[in-house]
């Protein structure tokens, strides 16, 4: 993935490309209509003069005058109109057809980053988050809660159907009114519970809403930092260490190192120091198999970090075949 300075460089460079293309295409066309209609520099002049002396006499003149120029000046569009006609253009094709009237594919709009560029780079995290996840597919929406047992199981001491209809109202709320102030979530359970589906739908949502979203598996975070490990400004810890939410997915199937351990309490760490909040799965249900796994100080920051969403139920893949 990129960070959100490639991305934002990334999008510009394609508003701007989109302007470039206009403008081209746009002079290629008045070349065009130059060679084709003898007279058109005489036929836009007197359009432009006429528009100008109408808009002029709408502010000033008497009604009769207005009404007068305004004639004239429909008379030289129609006049241009016909000529363009008969050599095939429309009068709009001889000006750039920009896609963003703000900023006018510049990118900046009254000194600022224009709308059109954050459209974009949400768009191309969208692209990215959805190569490498099920983003689309896995909406809230597309969330099935009569999958989970509607009756009271002692071996989870709850009904699993209520205690999930709880946990999907949370994460909707959650995506719903997302801000940095969110606080982290540990999502656990056995595999093909949804847990990842929920964290995506999150992610899907709150990326539609503006935020920069970043979703990993731990195994590629892991195997990326075990490859980075002597870079340690690399783009990856950026990257996680910046986005506004981040999913590390499916924490406890990676391998561990004592370099990985060291590196997901880094990352544990800078995101609770810089307040934002990160969604964390993992199938490691027991506190003592996390602590023994990531030892006592990581397994406490994340425990101590994060809200606990616990998930029950039977395994919602097995259950399709
Ligand atoms: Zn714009």
């Amino acid at each position: 993935m990129q960070t959100r300075q490639q991305l934002y460089a990334q999008a510009l460079r394609q508003v701007q490309s989109r302007r470039q293309k206009a403008v081209t295409l746009a002079t290629r066309t008045m070349e065009r209509a130059r060679e084709e209609i003898p007279g058109l520099d005489a036929l836009l002049r007197r359009q432009a003069l006429a528009e100008a002396a109408a808009g002029r006499a709408r502010l000033v003149g008497g009604p009769d005058e207005a009404k007068a120029a305004q004639d004239a000046a429909a008379q030289a569009r129609a006049q241009l109109e016909q000529a363009l006609s008969q050599a095939g253009i429309r009068p709009g094709d001889l000006h750039p057809a920009y896609t963003c009237p703000l900023c006018k594919d510049k990118g900046e709009y009254e000194g600022k980053t224009c709308r059109c560029v954050h459209l974009e780079a949400r768009a191309l995290r969208r692209r990215e988050l959805s190569r490498i996840s099920a983003l689309e597919l896995s909406r809230f929406d597309t969330f099935e809660l009569d999958r989970y047992p509607d009756r009271f199981v002692p071996e989870y001491n709850c009904n699993p159907r209520e205690n999930m209809a709880e946990i999907l109202n949370y994460c909707k709320d959650y995506a719903r009114r997302f801000s940095t102030r969110n606080p982290s979530l540990l999502m656990t359970g056995t595999a093909g519970l949804g847990k990842t589906h929920l964290a995506l739908a999150i992610a899907g949502e709150v990326l539609e809403r503006g935020a920069d979203v970043i979703y990993l598996t731990a195994r590629t975070f892991f195997d990326q930092m075990e490859r980075e490990k002597y870079a340690p400004e690399s783009d990856l810890s950026r990257i996680v260490q910046e986005a506004e939410l981040l999913v590390l997915d499916d924490l406890g199937t990676e391998f561990v190192t004592n370099y990985t351990v060291s590196a997901l309490y880094e990352l544990v760490n800078t995101r609770m120091l810089r307040r934002l909040p990160t969604i964390y799965t993992t199938n490691i249900q027991k506190e003592d198999v996390l602590r023994a796994r990531y030892t006592e100080k990581t397994a406490s920051r994340l425990l101590g970090s994060c809200e606990v969403l616990d998930f029950y139920g039977t395994d919602q893949r097995r259950r399709e075949k």
